[in-house]
């Protein structure tokens, strides 16, 4: 979930997802402008 930056709503559906790197990018959509979310990897990949 995040906030629009324009209007103050909270967005619960992320319209894309992806992984950079360590950190989790989610982007929402809202007021006709698009926004991300960084949500960064609390675990590690283990060989
Ligand atoms: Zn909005």
């Amino acid at each position: 979930m995040a906030r629009c930056p324009t209007c103050e709503k909270e967005v619960e559906t992320s319209v894309k997802e992806w992984d950079l790197g360590k950190t989790h990018v989610k982007q929402y959509e809202c007021c006709g402008k698009k926004f991300r979310e960084y949500v960064k990897m609390i675990y590690e990949l283990r060989r």
